[in-house]
């Protein structure tokens, strides 16, 4: 029934989750903020805080998490609007190729296997294998997710860092894909960071030699 029902979704013209134009998954004036921050320079910039998350060699991100940025990554989270991943993960990996310093693989943050099922794909891994197709590097779903956490938006920041910890393992099968490589983390959006630090450690642990993390945006 949900297969059908995504096949049916597919016939339809995409609309733009940031207007509702039909005609395009994101329509060029929704999309101009993805290309904002692609001449700044790397890293955090004025106004907010500096620090990389813990284990991370780099963080870039396309967008801050508001306006239209926002209404395509909840239309790609909660709606089932996988059509968008296309422009997202593209968007992101340009500002990967501007401001990046690099990586060999991509690994998608995993989503959890219960939600997974839920919703049928898993947006980080749409985004990765966008990002994929902009960058040449290969998309390598290293991760999964170890045991059930709460979700994330329902915790205060404070415990959203405990709650993720030890919450990723690494696939015995991909562990010789990352081995020695420089590791570039794909997910949809960075709040504390908290994430991206577990699945680092993970990475790390498991033979990475560095980790890098791209976002499509970054909530303050
Ligand atoms: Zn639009």
């Amino acid at each position: 029934m949900r297969a059908m029902a995504a096949l049916l979704d597919l016939l339809l013209p995409p609309r733009c989750p940031g207007c509702g134009r039909e005609g395009a998954p994101i329509c060029a004036d929704c999309a101009r903020p993805l290309e904002r921050r692609l001449d700044e320079p790397p890293g955090a910039p004025l106004g907010l805080p500096v620090e990389l998350p813990e284990g991370l060699a780099q963080l870039e991100w396309c967008a801050a998490f508001t306006g239209s940025v926002r209404a395509a990554l909840l239309a790609l989270k909660y709606d089932g609007d996988r059509r968008v991943a296309e422009p997202l993960g593209r968007a992101a990996a340009r500002r990967w190729r501007r401001a990046g310093m690099g990586g060999e693989v991509l690994v998608p943050v995993p989503v959890h296997a219960a939600r997974l099922r839920e919703r049928g794909y898993d947006q980080a891994e749409l985004l990765a294998a966008a990002a994929a197709r902009e960058l040449g590097m290969p998309v390598v779903p290293a991760l999964r997710r170890a045991e059930a956490t709460a979700a994330q938006y329902r915790l205060g920041r404070a415990s959203r860092a405990a709650n993720v910890g030890h919450a990723f393992a690494c696939r015995p099968e991909h562990r010789r894909a990352i081995r020695e490589r420089h590791v570039v983390l794909v997910d949809d959006i960075v709040t504390t960071g908290a994430t991206l630090s577990a699945c680092a450690a993970t990475l790390l642990a498991s033979g990475a030699r560095l980790v890098s993390g791209l976002t499509v945006a970054r909530e303050r």
